[in-house]
């Protein structure tokens, strides 16, 4: 306050002196204070007053501008302030007139850098000529005045992030000055004392090339060959990173849809630059915040006659067992998929599912096939039956018998996984097809011992049959029209017996594969160039030279559009997007073959999306060799070495990328060398597990039933590719037909699970298959478990999706978990009858006990849970009025504290029972809010591996995935204890056996009387358990 008063420069300079001194010694909190109290304001306004005196008082702007560095950088808004103020027209003059005077020039560069991050600012700064006077301070290698000197970089870096400088630096041609910069500092600073100032070059040079032209005169200048030379030979570890960046953006080599305007991408736009720690601050956005949307959804709008046709999926409910002893609960009653009465009423769905298909071959880039459309179902949805008529199932009289498939081909002359339509052989390529059968029959005469037998694997998996398998290929309906079947799907997969750790990573392995990708531009004769497998074209010719691998992907969840053949042993690779989409790049499975033993082949998956990947954190890809299979051990193992996951130079069109300009893709690379010659391998982002799969358990599950077992398979609905969504039902048959049994068995209450939405999350259809098998297992546990539940199960939400090697979505195109709240039965007829089905059962009374949908997590390890909880969601908000009101059951928690404890795999650490605005439309959320389920989960496994308990350090396979299912189960088990006391005493004998399979931590605060347990009577002992286990409960909550 003092100074506006004084107009003597002496107390003034004093003043300063005193708070010069003040605010350095303070540190930041009392900047802070000064700051908040309009100090900033004060300083700017004596600026602009001190430079009307002429000439102005140098020892003044002094010590004013030291004050303002000191003070600017946490001021928030100071760059704003001392635009209005007319600060920055002062300082930049006292810059022009004192470009020798280096004591002054320090602080006012110093406030100029923080003007400089300020947009507006860097643009009006540029207009003035500051780029030009900052070019004038920087210069070759010299010791003195390297602060200056690195304070001008800095500055010179953010006014550059403005496109508008950058263009002008470009256009006064700055960029092979900025080179030559950096080459003289590189070479002469050979101790590396001055490395702030390479990077300071670095980052205008960054700058620069953000802009088309700044990437072309980079180019021009041999910028790629100079930052390549002199970093091979540097140890600045940081500077491959920057240079990728410098790469001129590409298109991805496929014909795309790209949006024109991303082409210039020189235009001055807000927020033009990239943040991508921006997610972090987002997440906490996410949290729901209005109170209303936490609560109940009161209305069922659904009038109770409409959910009334859905009564034929609960056959269990009114079941009286007079017949029982012909009645095989199978036979179901409902095999036709349901009518939904408002879809009944529209028009037939050829306009609405025509343009799809077309769309759809657009997209996976394809001739659309006139006269068959997986996609155009009949006009009412139609009886399963009319799954006959599609073509693979037509032709396969000549070809799918199975003396044809059994007698394997040999496999040195190995060319295509077993057929099931005469006609892939001769589509590629006519008289191979001749050839390869003479070659198959002639070796089969002469050659004992090298025919390709199928591995018998029967003992080892009791629920895989290749011959079934084939079968159920045959009716399931991809939009390609796959007539293939992958030897993994088909000869199946032993999980190993030794343990796959997550690997460590190399360090600088990521410097390494940059330096190679860059190394293309520089020795560019090396490069081949040569596309060795493209979707694209529908003859794309197979080379057989013996020079290139080949590829496939042309089979039941198969992704992989086009390969290219980089260099001699290094190969690119590029994703198919979803069906419909032009996005969800990750999900990958392919078969390569032709490959040298022994070399070392690079892989490079170049167009991913996500911004990172467990990729960087020791996951690894998977693979199966055929001729591993063979040899007796028919696994996918983990493998691959060199494994990375980076930004690269691709650009994401914006449309592609959410209408986001200026996204690039990632590229994820691995390294292997293969050990057999002549094999068939196969590679996996995770453990394959098709819809064929499924539906060849299905039917090996149904085998298992024995009378003691209520299952029944129903066929929800048909999806829009033609496929059947299987609903199961599994409890235990009552014990006899009396009134009390029957009523027990129409009163257990329900569980109802679901996985696979995401057709990328193989993992969780594995957790599903280790929840179904023992669910229909013979062990007392799972008995009990079935008397306990009746078991509701949706074990493919996505059929179409996993068929077609999507990622994420169905064949609309849309990430069918966020349909829950108003799903079309047309576009999401799944998710529609799915919600049908828990909408009916709320309406009669009996909303499911637990509702879980299995999912699979790419980012974090581990296995886990999502819950619903008011309170929680609450309690990281702001609006604490009415948290004191809020009454909650604590219950949500009990399930994911079991399993925490039995389940080696879960940990209840990365649980969170927060509700998010973004995910407002998932089942878990709709069903907690709508259907009034209080337990309703997502659990969410991982695709990489463990970071805790008996499996930390060890990547995830699908023995843990199916171990996590089956002790789901289990918890479900211990979970019925402790919320029905009545059902205790039933299976009081078991909790040994329990405590014998799992082991149980809980700590269950124990009286002293315990010691006595002898004593106690069986009731007692049974009521005594009950109090514990709510003690138990009480304590985990
Ligand atoms: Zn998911």
């Amino acid at each position: 306050m003092l100074f506006c008063n004084t107009q003597d420069l002496q107390t003034i300079l004093n003043i300063l002196y005193i708070l010069n001194e003040l605010l350095t010694v303070g540190g930041g909190r009392r900047v802070g204070v000064f700051v908040s109290k309009g100090g900033t304001g004060i300083l700017l306004q004596l600026v602009l007053s001190g430079s009307k005196e002429s000439p102005p008082s140098e020892e003044l702007m002094l010590q004013l501008h030291s004050l303002l560095a000191k003070v600017g950088p946490k001021d928030r808004k100071f760059g704003v302030k001392a635009r209005l103020n007319g600060a920055l027209n002062v300082t930049v003059n006292l810059l022009k007139q004192n470009l020798q005077n280096h004591k002054l020039l320090l602080p006012c560069l110093q406030v100029l850098r923080v003007y400089s991050s300020n947009s507006v600012n860097a643009v009006s700064l540029g207009k003035n000529g500051v780029l030009e006077l900052m070019f004038k301070i920087i210069g070759p290698y010299s010791k003195k005045n390297t602060s200056l000197l690195k304070v001008s970089l800095d500055t010179l870096g953010a006014l550059l992030k403005s496109k508008t400088n950058a263009r002008r630096a470009v256009d006064r041609a700055h960029v092979p000055v900025l080179l030559y910069i950096y080459q003289d500092w590189h070479r002469n600073d050979t101790r590396h004392r001055h490395m702030l100032i390479r990077k300071g070059v670095l980052g205008c040079l960054k700058n620069i090339t953000n802009i088309k032209l700044g990437r072309k005169a980079f180019i021009d200048a041999d910028g790629m060959r100079i930052l390549y030379n002199t970093s091979t030979v540097s140890t600045v570890t940081k500077l491959p990173k920057t240079q990728s960046c410098l790469c001129p953006c590409v298109w991805l080599p496929v014909d795309d849809v790209v949006d024109e305007s991303d082409d210039n991408d020189d235009v001055e736009t807000e927020n033009d630059t990239e943040n991508e720690e921006e997610d972090k601050d987002h997440h906490n956005d996410d949290i729901e915040t209005d109170i209303n949307k936490l609560r109940p959804k009161e209305t069922h709008s659904r009038p109770f006659e409409e959910l009334k046709i859905y009564e034929r999926f609960f056959l269990e409910l009114s079941e009286d067992f007079q017949v029982m002893q012909d009645r095989h609960p199978f036979v179901s009653l409902s095999q036709r998929p349901i009518i939904v009465p408002t879809a009944q009423a529209l028009p037939p769905k050829y306009p609405t599912a025509a343009p799809l298909q077309e769309e759809c071959h657009l997209a996976k880039g394809e001739q659309p096939h006139p006269e068959a459309s997986p996609l155009a179902p009949a006009p009412t949805p139609a009886p399963v039956h009319t799954l006959d008529t599609i073509n693979i199932t037509k032709d396969h009289d000549g070809c799918c018998d199975h003396s044809q498939v059994r007698p394997q081909p040999v496999l040195e002359h190995y060319r295509q996984p077993p057929l099931l339509a005469g006609g892939v052989a001769a589509q590629q390529g006519g008289g191979a097809e001749e050839t390869l059968a003479e070659e198959w029959a002639e070796e089969e005469e002469g050659g004992e011992g090298a025919v390709l037998e199928v591995p018998d694997t029967a003992l080892l998996l009791p629920l895989h049959d290749p011959d079934l398998y084939v079968e159920m290929v045959k009716s399931t309906r991809s939009v390609p029209q796959y007539s293939e079947v992958a030897y993994p799907d088909y000869f199946g997969h032993v999980a190993p017996t030794f343990r796959e750790h997550i690997l460590e990573r190399v360090y600088g392995v990521q410097r390494t594969k940059i330096f190679q990708d860059i190394e293309r531009l520089i020795h560019p004769n090396d490069i081949l160039d040569k596309v060795v497998y493209d979707l694209d074209i529908q003859s794309c010719p197979v080379i057989d030279d013996g020079e290139s691998l080949k590829f496939n992907s042309q089979f039941e969840s198969g992704n992989l559009r086009k390969a290219i053949q980089a260099r001699k042993f290094e190969y690119d690779l590029v994703l198919n997007s979803d069906i419909n989409s032009n996005h969800y790049h990750q999900w990958f499975y392919f078969e390569v073959s032709g490959m040298r033993v022994g070399a070392p082949y690079r892989f490079n998956i170049i167009n991913c999306e996500k911004s990172n990947s467990q990729f960087n954190y020791g996951m690894q890809v998977l693979m199966y060799s055929v001729q591993e299979a063979i040899s007796g051990r028919p696994r996918w193992v983990r493998t691959g070495t060199d494994i990375c996951y980076y930004k690269n130079h691709f650009s994401r069109s914006s449309i592609a990328a959410g209408g986001q300009k200026g996204k690039s893709y990632y590229t994820m690379t691995f390294s292997m060398t293969f050990n057999h010659k002549d094999d068939v391998c196969y590679f996996a982002y995770h453990y394959p597990y098709t819809y064929s799969t499924l539906k060849m358990h299905l039917q090996k599950l149904e085998a298992l039933r024995t009378p003691q077992i209520y299952m029944r398979q129903d066929i929800l609905c048909e999806t829009l590719g033609g496929n059947s969504c299987p609903l199961l039902t599994i409890t235990a048959m009552p014990e006899s037909t009396s009134n009390d049994q029957i009523c027990q068995f129409r009163n257990r209450p329900l569980v109802f699970l679901s996985s696979r939405v995401h057709p990328g999350e193989t993992n969780a259809s594995w957790v599903m298959k280790g929840t179904l098998e023992f669910l229909m297992g013979s062990s007392p546990l799972a008995h009990s478990l079935r008397e306990a539940y009746i078991f509701k199960i949706v074990p493919m939400l996505n059929p179409d999706g996993v068929v077609n090697g999507n990622h994420r979505c169905s064949l609309s195109g849309e990430d069918l978990n966020r349909q829950w709240q108003s799903p079309s039965p047309e576009l999401h007829p799944t998710i529609y009858h799915t919600k049908s089905l828990l909408q009916y059962l709320a309406a009669i009374q009996r909303a499911p006990l637990v509702f879980c949908d299995y999912h699979g997590h790419s980012r974090k390890k581990n296995v886990f849970m999502y819950g619903c909880s008011l309170k929680e969601t609450v309690w990281q908000t702001n609006i604490s009025a009415t948290s004191c009101e809020l009454h909650e059951d604590l219950g949500y928690r009990t399930l994911p504290k079991i399993l925490s404890q039995m389940a080696p795999a879960f940990s209840m650490a990365s649980c969170s029972f927060v509700v998010e605005r973004s995910k407002e439309a998932t089942a878990r959320v709709v069903v907690w809010r709508e259907i009034g389920v209080q337990r309703s989960y997502t659990m969410e496994s991982t695709l990489c591996g463990c970071d805790q308990g008996k499996y930390k350090g060890l990547q995830i396979g699908t023995r843990e995935l199916e171990e996590m299912g089956a002790q789901f189960c289990v918890a479900l088990l211990r979970l019925k204890r402790l919320t029905s006391p009545l059902e205790l005493r039933n299976h009081a004998h078991l909790l040994d056996v329990e405590s014998d399979l799992i082991e149980t931590r809980c700590k269950v605060s124990r009286s002293d009387t315990c010691t006595h347990q002898g004593y106690y009577s069986k009731q007692e002992l049974t009521l005594k358990i009950y109090t514990e286990t709510i003690i138990f409960e009480c304590e985990t909550n």
